[in-house]
């Protein structure tokens, strides 16, 4: 297959190119994102590959549709920017990458925990200075807190797993239980529970519209004074301007976060030389307590391998047998 990819940093050509046999497909490279204008450039061939901002809604698919393209491939886990009604009325298959590597995002969301938790960040720079005082860097033992993970698929349970390390009690939330998460001891209890008890609230399901905006002011309010609040899935699942209300109050103690609602005009690219223009997104850096990553949390060597394997191989299922275990489809 010929696959136009869009959204395309330096390393995703390395590690597609790595992992494509020379008579596997033929890839062309684009840095721009994917949307209604850039979409007729695919023009010639059967797939694009597509990341978490680009914009896969009606308008983009129709403009795909009219140009050839059979097949979209994420090369990523979430596929909420993804109009699949719009996607199945035009005749394209979507696939994904459900699971590359679970720990990556897992292990990124305990060192969000750990570097906010101890102030880290603050420690270093302190200490580059010469500033050894320890005023305003008291954290507190991970070891017997109650933790809560909202979403136990994949990420969820490995999140379970390394908290069990940590000696924490472990609650969970989700729609469908994971027989693996019982196994190691987490115990399901509902969502009104989960964040009355947790003193650490993690999120790992997806973004839909019944899980959009989950943690609210409403949501806060019944989580204990001082939680700490981690987000490594999706930023619409929080209110942004309600979570901020709650680090006002001390309401939320810590706030680490690797998504943001508004991400797809900030993250993946360097702006360090421009004015913010995201007043919500400012507010939340001026805050001592809240620890921000630009979507990392999948980026290690492992999983960039695993999501060009997958993704390669999702293109050559869809060629040979014209369908694929990773297809997406709409919601029954
Ligand atoms: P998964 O599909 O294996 O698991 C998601 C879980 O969420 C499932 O168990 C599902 O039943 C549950 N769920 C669905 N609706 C729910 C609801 N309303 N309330 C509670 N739980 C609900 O997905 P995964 O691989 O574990 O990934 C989880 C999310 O992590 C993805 O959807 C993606 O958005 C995000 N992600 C982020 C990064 C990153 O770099 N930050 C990387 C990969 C994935």
């Amino acid at each position: 297959m010929q696959v136009t990819f869009f959204s395309t940093k330096s390393y995703d050509e390395r590690y597609f190119l790595e992992e494509c046999g020379e008579d596997m497909h033929t890839l062309i490279f684009h840095e721009f994102r994917l949307n209604p204008d850039s979409a007729k450039l695919a023009a010639g061939s059967d797939a694009v590959c597509a990341f978490v901002n680009d914009q896969l809604d009606r308008a983009t698919i129709q403009v795909l549709s009219e140009v050839g393209i059979r097949v979209i491939a994420m090369r990523c886990a979430g596929f909420n920017n993804v109009d699949l009604e719009a996607a199945e009325a035009f005749g394209l298959k979507v696939v994904r990458v459900p699971a590359y590597s679970p720990h990556a995002v897992a292990e990124h969301t305990l060192g969000l925990l750990l570097a906010l938790n101890r102030r880290l960040y603050r420690s270093y720079n302190r200490v580059r200075e010469g500033n050894f005082s320890l005023q305003g860097l008291v954290g507190f033992d991970i070891h017997g807190l109650t933790v809560g993970i909202i979403g136990t698929g994949t990420i969820g349970v490995e999140v379970v797993r390394l908290f069990n390390g940590f000696g924490c009690k472990v609650l969970c939330y989700d729609v469908q239980q994971n027989p693996r998460a019982v196994e190691l001891g987490a115990q399901y209890v509902t969502l009104e529970a989960l964040l009355s008890q947790a003193d650490i609230v993690s999120l790992h399901c997806p973004l839909f519209q019944s899980t959009y905006h989950m943690i609210d002011a409403a949501a806060i309010e019944q989580m204990k004074h001082g939680v700490t609040l981690l987000n490594t899935s999706r930023g619409a699942l929080i209110d942004t301007s309600a979570v901020i209300e709650g680090l006002k109050s001390g309401k939320i103690g810590n706030l680490g976060i690797d998504v943001y609602e508004e991400e797809d005009n900030l993250f993946f690219e360097d702006q360090s030389g421009d004015v913010m223009q995201d007043d919500v997104f400012a507010r939340l850096l001026t805050f001592p307590n809240v620890m921000i990553t630009g979507h990392q949390a999948f980026f290690t060597s492992n999983a960039l391998i695993q999501i060009a394997r997958t993704t390669l191989q999702n293109l050559t299922d869809v060629e040979q047998d014209g369908c694929c275990v990773n297809e997406v489809k709409v919601p029954q």
